[in-house]
C-alpha cells in the first residue's frame, strides 16, 4: 500500500510502498479516506518534535484522519462505518492514564502519539487500531472528518478552562484567539455561539484568506504588529477568555495582561526553549488580584472527539470548505507539504467511499 513517511536521515516526506497492516486481536482494519496536515507534522518532519517508532527506519506521518472500517475483525464496529482515530497509544502495556480512559492526561514519556511520537501515523491506504481508539462519526463527515481531531483538542482545552471558572458565576462576553492557523480558526468558529464578541490575532497583511475567514465568522481581526497582545484591553477590551494557538512563548505571559478580571487563558502552543525576561512580580500580582487562571492543555480523548463532532455539525456549511483550501493525492506529496500563504488547511486524499 501507499504511505507518506519520513525516513531516518531524510528531511522530506516521501511516498513509499509498505505492506498493508494486519489487525491484531481487538483491532479493526481501516481504509483511509483523508488525512489533514498541520503545524505539528512540519515539526515532526524537521525533527523538532516527537520521534520515530523505535523499531522502524521510517515514520508514517499523519494524526488527523478519517477512514472507513474495512474489516471489523473481532470488534463491535460495523464494516462501512466512518471512523476517526484518536492519537495516543500506550507505550508497551497500558498504564494508569490509559486504564482510567484519560491518555490525554499522561506525561509525554507514558504514551506514544501516532504520526508524531514513537508510532506510525495514518497517512497510508490502510491502518489498524484497537476499536476503543476509533470514534464513529456521521456518514456526512467523509470530507470534514479530518477536522474532528484538531477540534477535539479545542473541546478539551475549553472544558478545562471552563472547569477552572466553575466555582463562581463566570460572566463571559469577549474572547480572543491568538493565532490564525487552522487550530485558531477552528476555535474561533467554535466560540461564536458562546461569546458576544470574538477577536483573532495574527500578523498578516490583507488580502489574506485567514483574515477573510475571521471576518466571515463574525470576529474582529487584530494585527499583532500594530496591537500587541498586551495592548488588546485598551485598543479593544479586556478578554474573559484567551485561547493561545501561536506557539509564540511570550504570548503565554502577555495573556495575563489581556485578561479581564476573573478571566482564563488557555495555552495550546508548543514553543521551543525560548528564554526572555518577564515582569514576574507584576504578572503574579495580576493573576492573584484578578482571580485569573492560566491553563495548559494538550491532546484529547474520545469524549472530546464526540463533542467535536457535535460542534462541527453545528458550524455553517461554508466553513469546512473555506478552511480546507487544498486537497492533494498522495503522489503529490511534495506539493502537499510546501507552504504558501494562500493555504489554510491542506488535506491528502487516499480514497473515497
Ligand atoms: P500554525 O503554525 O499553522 O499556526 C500558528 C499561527 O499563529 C500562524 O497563523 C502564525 O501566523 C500565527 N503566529 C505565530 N506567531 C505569531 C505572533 N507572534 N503574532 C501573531 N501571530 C502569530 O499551527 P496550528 O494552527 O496548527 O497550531 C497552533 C499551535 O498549537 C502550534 O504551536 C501547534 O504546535 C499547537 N498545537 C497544540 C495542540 C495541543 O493539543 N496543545 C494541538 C494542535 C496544535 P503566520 O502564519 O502568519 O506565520
Ligand atoms: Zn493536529
Amino acid at each position: 500500500m501507499r504511505a507518506i513517511a519520513v525516513e531516518r536521515g531524510d528531511s522530506q516526506p516521501r511516498l513509499i510502498e509498505k505492506p498493508r497492516p494486519e489487525p491484531g486481536p481487538g483491532e479493526a482494519l481501516v481504509r483511509t479516506l483523508r488525512v489533514g496536515i498541520d503545524g505539528t507534522d512540519f515539526e515532526v518532519i524537521d525533527g523538532n518534535h516527537g520521534g520515530f517508532p523505535a523499531d522502524s527506519d521510517h515514520q508514517v506521518l499523519g494524526h488527523e484522519a478519517v477512514g472507513v472500517v474495512e474489516a471489523s475483525n473481532d470488534t463491535d464496529l460495523e464494516e462501512g462505518q466512518l471512523v476517526v482515530p484518536t492519537v495516543r497509544r500506550p507505550p508497551n502495556t497500558a498504564n494508569e492514564y490509559f486504564r482510567r480512559g484519560e491518555p490525554d492526561m499522561a506525561p509525554p514519556d507514558q504514551c506514544l502519539e501516532r504520526g508524531i511520537d514513537g508510532a506510525h501515523g495514518y497517512m497510508a491506504d490502510y491502518f489498524t487500531s484497537p476499536a476503543a481508539f476509533l470514534v464513529p462519526v456521521p456518514a456526512a463527515f467523509e470530507a470534514t472528518g479530518i477536522l474532528v481531531e484538531p477540534m477535539s483538542n479545542t473541546e478539551k482545552a475549553l472544558e478545562h478552562a471552563s472547569a477552572s471558572r466553575s466555582a463562581f458565576d463566570w460572566q463571559r462576553d469577549a474572547a480572543l484567539v491568538l493565532g490564525n492557523g487552522p487550530l485558531g480558526l477552528l476555535t474561533l468558529a467554535r466560540l461564536q455561539s458562546e461569546f458576544d464578541r470574538t477577536y483573532c490575532l495574527g500578523r498578516r497583511d490583507r488580502p489574506d484568506p485567514t483574515i477573510d475567514l475571521i471576518e466571515r465568522v463574525g470576529a474582529t481581526y487584530v494585527d499583532s504588529r500594530e496591537t500587541p497582545v498586551t495592548d488588546v484591553p485598551t485598543a479593544y477590551e479586556p478578554m474573559d477568555l484567551v485561547y493561545e494557538a501561536t506557539g509564540y512563548a511570550k504570548h503565554a505571559f502577555d495573556t495575563i495582561d489581556a485578561l479581564e478580571q476573573n478571566g482564563v487563558g488557555v495555552l495550546l502552543g508548543l514553543p521551543g526553549d525560548d528564554a526572555f525576561d518577564v515582569e514576574g512580580g507584576r504578572l503574579h500580582r495580576s493573576l492573584v488580584q484578578g482571580n485569573k487562571a492560566l491553563v495548559g492543555s494538550v491532546n484529547s480523548h474520545v469524549t472530546h472527539f464526540e463533542a467535536a463532532c457535535e460542534t462541527l455539525s453545528a458550524l455553517p456549511d461554508w466553513f469546512g470548505d473555506a478552511l480546507v483550501t487544498d486537497v492533494f493525492e498522495p503522489a503529490a506529496v511534495d506539493d502537499a507539504f510546501s507552504r504558501s500563504p494562500d493555504r489554510i488547511k491542506t488535506v491528502i486524499e487516499f480514497g473515497s467511499r
